[in-house]
């Protein structure tokens, strides 16, 4: 039988091989792609706009009819591609998983499945014991003590919220605190998958409740405590209201938002193009006969006929898939993006000055986007000014915890196994490593009133939140109820293997990978909160 894994697996390698240089040819409006009837939910955002080439081109006769593709979404990209040239990683990972028809959660698994457990391609913390987010929910009751016990004005938020599952858990736990329970006003789902939106409003209001749409989202009650749930697809038509108190969770979400990569490469000084305008701040880059350039890895149909072998299919990856669709190629010239977002931030400066030639880097413009809106939703913005800043956000997934930028972390995985993340687009998850000191970068930068706290590793959080303590509980509960004693047995040992692979901290281990990070109101990092080194103030 095959290991369950959670989608941060053991000795994650290069995903894709070195760029080979692709010339893109010249890229079309997106209109033109729109035009041959794609529905794209997501820009194809024509990052390569301004390429030329002469070689390689692509041959329509490559990207439509002969050519078999190993997906309805692949077919759709490539001729999409065929129109604008190649795209952005971002633009590739964005339609894969969540492109209006195909995408990895908006339709593609087939029927009897979905994306979580033994029957799906991993599995989550959440999935593997309901301790996980019966501590989450202590985590935020504790926010709430520490904040004043708010009578009203609590919002729980949850973005990529999966099966409804953690929720659930979070919810069950809250109601055992009827005073913080009562505080709460609304319960927000940000999910793009319309079939985990059911299955969520299933599990959190039951199967019978009706579920409405509106302007707004999609409604339901909730089965805990009668509260409004409202379902958005983006976290942006949430209504930010001063008096809140947000308390916002998102476990495995970031990992799923699109990135894009980049290299820096060295050009020859007559080939220069300027880095950046305004960018005066690491002139030590030139010299008088080369300049260090940051150039993009964009997307494009693999040669017709390749195979594992000749696309060099890693050997950390099955292939058990047919072989890869599309592969990253390294833009001829600097695109859009390859001109403001590495140099968007003082830490990649630094990579291209210190590494230089070769560098590689992963930017994530969509977790600086959440990252901000949380910040901005607990500590006041300019557009949304809060007398007090109030409210928490806890983000759990994994990523480097040491502040280094991610780098060829992204990674396909279908039925348990890492496979090319170019392979049967829509059917393969893609998630990659999650920056969180660039999360606590767009946080701090969007409002004044927060403060982040972490990351500190997983098994860290959940030994200090009590883990330990809550497992023997359900333990000796079991041991007390009605039923067999090699039923209790079992169960006794599911809890306490689940509570160990939680905290594991071996190598791959998802104690260790897993990270918690936490934004909070400002407080000059006098306040730490518990799991992070500090105790509940009550
Ligand atoms: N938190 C859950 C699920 C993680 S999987 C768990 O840990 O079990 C990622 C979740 O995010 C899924 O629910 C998926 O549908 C959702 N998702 C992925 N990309 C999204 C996007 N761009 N906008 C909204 N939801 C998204």
């Amino acid at each position: 039988m095959r290991p369950v894994v959670p989608r941060a697996l053991r000795g994650v390698q290069r995903s894709f091989a070195r760029p080979n240089g692709f010339m893109p040819r010249a890229g079309q409006h997106i209109a033109q792609s729109l035009n041959l009837g794609l529905r794209l939910r997501l820009t194809l955002d024509l990052g390569c706009r301004s390429l030329s080439g002469t070689t390689a081109r692509l041959r329509e006769e490559e990207t439509s009819d002969e050519r078999q593709w190993s997906t309805p979404l692949a077919k759709q990209l490539a001729e999409a591609i065929s129109a604008t040239g190649p795209v952005p990683l971002a633009s590739f990972m964005r339609m894969c998983l969540t492109a209006d028809v195909g995408g990895y959660y908006t339709g593609a698994i087939e029927e009897g499945r979905d994306q979580f457990g033994l029957k799906g391609d991993f599995v989550t913390s959440p999935e593997i014991s309901q301790v996980f987010g019966e501590l989450v929910g202590v985590w935020f009751v504790a926010e709430w003590l520490t904040q004043g016990r708010p009578r009203r004005g609590v919002e729980l938020i949850e973005v990529g919220p999966g099966r409804g599952t953690l929720m659930d858990d979070m919810l069950r736990t809250i109601q055992n605190f009827p005073a913080m329970a009562n505080s709460i006003d609304a319960i927000y789902m940000v999910e793009a998958s319309p079939k985990l939106r059911i299955a969520q409003k299933n599990l959190l209001c039951g199967e019978d409740a009706p579920m409405t749409e509106s302007k707004s989202g999609y409604h339901s009650i909730c089965k805990y405590t009668s509260l409004p749930i409202v379902w958005t697809e983006t976290i942006k038509s949430i209504p930010v209201e001063s008096e809140k108190m947000p308390f916002i969770i998102a476990h495995e979400f970031f990992d799923a938002l699109p990135i894009h990569a980049f290299q820096c490469i060295t050009v020859p000084a007559n080939q220069d193009t300027p880095q950046h305008s305004s960018d005066k701040s690491s002139p030590s880059t030139k010299t008088s006969s080369s300049t260090l350039q940051w150039r993009e890895l964009l997307v494009s149909p693999t040669p017709p006929g390749s195979t594992h072998a000749t696309l060099n299919t890693p050997p950390s990856q099955s292939r058990s898939t047919p072989p890869p669709d599309f592969q990253l190629t390294l833009a001829q010239a600097p695109t859009r993006h390859s001109l403001y977002l590495p140099e968007s931030s003082p830490r990649y400066r630094a990579i291209r000055q210190h590494t230089g030639a070769g560098a590689v880097l992963e930017i994530c413009p969509d977790a600086a986007l959440y990252a901000s809106d949380f910040a901005a939703r607990i500590g006041g913005s300019p557009k949304h000014p809060k007398p007090k800043p109030s409210g928490a956000a806890l983000i759990l997934d994994y990523g480097p915890g040491d502040g280094t930028v991610p780098t060829n972390s992204l990674r396909g995985i279908r039925r348990h196994e890492r496979v090319s993340p170019f392979a049967e687009p829509g059917l393969t998850d893609l998630s990659a490593d999650v920056d969180f000191a660039g999360i606590a970068e767009a946080a701090t930068r969007a409002s004044e009133g927060v403060e982040v706290h972490g990351p500190v590793d997983q098994g860290t959080f959940l030994e200090i939140m009590g883990i330990q303590e809550r497992a023997e509980m359900l333990i000796n509960a079991a041991m007390k109820a009605d039923g067999g004693a090699a039923d209790k047995e079992k169960f006794a040992e599911a809890v306490k293997k689940a509570r160990k692979r939680l905290v594991d901290r071996g190598p791959g281990g998802m104690g260790k990978v897993y990270k918690a990070l936490a934004i909070l109101p400002e407080n000059d990092g006098r306040r730490k909160p518990v799991g992070f080194g500090g105790d509940v103030e009550v």
